[in-house]
């Protein structure tokens, strides 16, 4: 089998020196194992992030190990009853031309009439469902909301648009890289507009596309992309954060908070509120809080500064910090 290994873990931009190929002998199939025939490979934006020893949401690869990751292929030899030869698998073994195991470590998946095995990489297999978990379980889409999608045209994006189409969103809006990606999007995924990124500050480029704000953010992109998203925003607006490729090779500190990373590997849920819409819940409040403070289980602390000729520097002396607890003015 020729497989292809990491033999040192990058620093910014991989580089072809990082991997290398090797020729490995396979042992005769012990009972209840396959060997396959891979078709395709799939390479992913996340691969880069196991290239490095930092923690996330998969362990790092090993040095010296071959690369493992999505790959479909067809089963060449078997002696497992549950996966005869000739049958279309999907497997995690990666960059390998031939992969063997138990048959657990194979799913079957179904034949798809004119097109290649590919798709159950894609659009039917793990990108296809991050697009429709992000839209659904996460952004929670609603009929007639406004998306807007970063990395739109690649494999999570392709899907993405058309899902939210599909799933009642009244426009669809898209950024990508290129002049060709931006006329796919909107000739061929149904985009309602459609962005290149690198004509103009992708801030003001989608302040003009959604004048009426935009309710879903599909990030796939981050940093510039989340502030544009960030500044479009409408009321109760929600975002599936589900990549950051623009950081990925970064090297030196990113721009703004620089570990939002942690917002996917943590799976995070980050959500504003204003008081004020809560309303519903201020009775409940003051029955808590009212018999907490009389059973002596509040603690508190005021800074207390003289007279109304003083409130304006009890106001500043707050923002630099001068009280403990609440400030206010004793009139
Ligand atoms: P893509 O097919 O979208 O390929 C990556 C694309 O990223 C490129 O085609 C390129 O398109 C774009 N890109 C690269 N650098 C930049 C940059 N600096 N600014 C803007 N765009 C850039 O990959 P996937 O669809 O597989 O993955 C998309 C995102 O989803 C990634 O962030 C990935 O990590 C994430 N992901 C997350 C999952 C999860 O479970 N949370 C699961 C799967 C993917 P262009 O020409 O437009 O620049």
């Amino acid at each position: 089998s020729t497989q292809v290994q990491l033999v040192s873990r990058p620093r910014g931009w991989p580089t072809p020196e990082d991997f290398r190929t090797v020729s490995v002998e396979l042992p005769a199939l012990a009972p209840g194992q396959v060997r396959i025939r891979n078709e395709f490979l799939s390479v992913d934006p996340y691969m880069r992030g196991r290239m490095s020893a930092a923690r996330s949401y998969v362990a790092p690869y090993a040095v010296g190990e071959t690369m493992t990751g999505g790959a479909v292929g067809r089963v060449e030899e078997s002696t497992s009853d549950d996966l005869p030869v000739g049958t279309l698998v999907v497997h995690d073994l990666g960059w390998r031309d031939v992969a063997q195991g138990d048959a657990a470590a194979f799913r079957a998946v179904a034949e798809v009439p004119g097109a290649p095995s590919s798709l159950h990489l894609g659009i039917l297999g793990m990108t296809g469902l991050t697009a429709y978990v992000g839209l659904t379980a996460i952004a929670g889409l609603r009929e007639g909301e406004t998306v807007f999608v970063s990395g739109a045209a690649g494999a999570v994006g392709t899907a993405v648009g058309q899902i939210a189409r599909l799933l009642g969103a009244s426009t669809v809006i898209g950024s990508a890289g290129s002049a060709e990606k931006v006329a796919l999007l909107e000739g061929k995924y149904g985009y309602d507009r459609a962005l290149n990124y690198r004509d103009a500050p992708i801030r003001e480029q989608l302040a003009q596309a959604a004048p009426d704000g935009i309710d879903v953010f599909f990030d796939n992109v981050g940093g510039d992309h989340l502030e544009a998203a960030l500044a479009a925003f409408n009321d109760h607006g929600r975002a599936a954060i589900c990549g950051a490729i623009s950081q990925y090779n970064a090297t030196g500190p990113v721009a703004g908070p620089d570990n939002l990373g942690n917002l996917v590997t943590r799976k995070l849920t980050l959500r504003g509120f204003i008081v004020g819409d809560h309303r519903e819940l201020a009775g409940e409040f003051r029955e808590r809080m009212t018999g907490w403070f009389a059973d002596g289980r509040i603690a508190y602390d005021e800074t207390v500064f003289e007279g109304i000729g003083n409130a304006v520097d009890a106001f500043l002396a707050m923002m630099r910090g001068a009280n403990t607890g609440k400030m206010v003015v004793r009139l």
